[in-house]
């Protein structure tokens, strides 16, 4: 019985490297008739954040990656978030030490400070263990005494000071770890709570859980798991592992960050995160106006590829066609061009009322009054092409519906001549006793005219398009004056002319 997890700790927004965890979570325990299970894991209190696990679950339910386990749907091994689990570890952690797997550290912050300070490089294991104060280099009263008197201690594992560890991961293969790189990590803290090391590998084990998928940055920590895994007794209930390649800057250079996002300007969460102490928002995918459907497709293809050209995948056919096999070792460069296009390829596939139903929530989102539902789907059949998220609606379509709050004067009006202003007042008369013709039409006799008067077409088409639109953009400019109607172009044109 195939179950597996997605185990994120609520310290903020969630990046797209994080729903891409899900995604494949997801997929291999639908294509295996297994259970995806959502496992909380807050118990480090000092990084908790209010309102980040909320997000967690809209998100999950924003990209339809719904868990058949979880906080909020609960499950035959909840509870699902680890702080209402404490009770729970610490038989553990005590275990471990009478059977000499891990021993309790009485250091004081303060004390630890000052080894970092006075040894370069220090590490907590083998090495200097013996010149702290644990129970393995104090003798038995005096530990037991500080025990008894309260003293604050946190348990830590002792990790053997020469030993090869290794295990198979799904992607990589065989990975091998040399114990002597890792210190003795705490899985129980002063506060009784567990670390994560400890209750990742509890909680894997009494959820039985099956497949264990994770971002590459966890590697690292994987030695600790295993050795936790074995000391516990537990060796032949092991997750298979599979650490998932990162999700690389666009230059490949390096992990893509929250930072790179800013900088270089695209989103890198999910959906809108305020941070609730600074106040800060990390803008998401969601809001600027993708598509869950292509947002979990570009994310499906940042690692991995279904050995043909084929791009484009619903998750339904994802779930038959995903397979581990196939996911790439190598890190993935986020390309956010391509995750436009990724969007517009799946706008393509809305039907109208759909898009249409989408576009009025963006459009009054940014406060533009769409009563009038006949024009909005011609607009939206207008613009279509020149919009790869939902967001471009508003820019390609607003000025359909109100007209535009300033241009460019030197675009409505470069060379300006009083001939040209006479040709535009011509013109709007023109328009206000011709209502009744087409936009073929329209178009025809304004070239007409504007070649009576002299005048190159591009000369005063483009002043025209600026006087509707505000700017050089948009689709045919006649298709334009007969959805706005030729009272508001004629506004427009005034108010242009001044
Ligand atoms: N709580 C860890 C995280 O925040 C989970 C790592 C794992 O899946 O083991 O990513």
């Amino acid at each position: 019985n195939v179950r597996v997890r997605f185990a994120p700790s609520p310290t903020g927004g969630l990046h797209l490297g994080g729903v891409r965890t899900v995604l494949f979570n997801y997929l291999f325990a639908r294509q295996n008739g297994g259970k995806f299970i959502l496992r909380i894991e807050d118990t480090d209190q000092t990084r908790y954040v209010p309102g980040a696990e909320e997000y967690i679950q809209e998100c999950l339910k924003w990209c339809g990656l719904h868990p058949d386990e979880g906080p909020e749907n609960g499950g035959p091994y909840g509870p699902y978030r680890q702080s209402e689990r404490k009770a729970l570890y610490r038989q553990y952690a005590e275990q471990l030490v009478e059977q000499g797997y891990a021993y309790y550290a009485f250091d004081t912050p303060e004390e630890l400070e000052q080894k970092r300070k006075d040894i370069a490089n220090f590490q907590y294991g083998y090495f200097y263990r013996s010149q702290m104060r644990n129970s393995l280099s104090l003798d038995k009263d005096e530990v037991s005494k500080l025990l008894e008197s309260g003293f604050p201690y946190v348990i830590r594992i002792k990790m053997p000071e020469d030993e090869t560890v290794s295990f198979t991961d799904m992607i990589r293969g065989e990975v091998n770890f040399q114990t002597s790189q890792s210190d003795d990590k705490v899985l129980l803290k002063a506060d009784g709570m567990p670390t994560y090391h400890l209750a990742v590998v509890v909680d894997d084990y009494l959820m039985k859980i099956t497949h264990a998928f994770r971002g590459e940055e966890w590697l690292p920590s994987a030695p600790v798991h295993l050795l936790l895994w074995k000391y516990l007794g537990w060796k032949d209930e092991m997750p298979q592992w599979a650490h998932l390649p990162l999700i690389l800057k666009p230059d490949g250079n390096g992990k893509l960050s929250k930072r790179d996002g800013a900088r270089l300007g695209f989103p890198v969460y999910a959906m809108n995160w305020t941070d609730p102490n600074t106040g800060d928002l990390t803008p998401g995918f969601r809001e600027i106006g993708f598509l869950p459907e292509a947002f979990i497709n570009m994310l499906v293809m940042l690692g991995w590829n279904d050995g043909t050209d084929q791009e484009i995948f619903s998750l339904e056919q994802l779930t038959s066609k995903f397979s581990l096999e196939r996911v790439n070792k190598a890190g993935a460069k986020f390309d956010y061009e391509k995750a436009k296009w990724f969007n517009s390829e799946w706008i393509k596939k809305l039907d109208k009322g759909e898009l249409q139903q989408l576009v009025a929530e963006k459009l009054s989102e940014a406060g533009i009054d769409i009563s009038d539902d006949s024009k909005l789907g011609s607009v939206i059949g207008l613009v279509k092409d020149r919009c790869h998220l939902l967001t471009d609606f508003v820019a390609q379509s607003s000025y359909f519906f109100k007209s535009p709050a300033d241009y460019d004067l030197n675009a409505v009006k470069p060379k300006w001549t009083e001939a040209k202003q006479e040709f535009f007042e011509g013109f709007a008369d023109f328009l206000l006793n011709n209502q009744s013709l087409t936009a073929q039409e329209l178009e025809e006799k304004f070239k007409a005219l504007a070649q009576e008067k002299g005048f190159k077409i591009g000369d005063v088409m483009l002043p025209y398009r600026v006087m509707l639109v505000g700017g050089k953009f948009g689709p045919a400019v006649f298709d334009i004056t007969k959805l706005i109607g030729e009272e508001e172009a004629v506004t427009r044109v005034k108010k242009a002319l001044g």
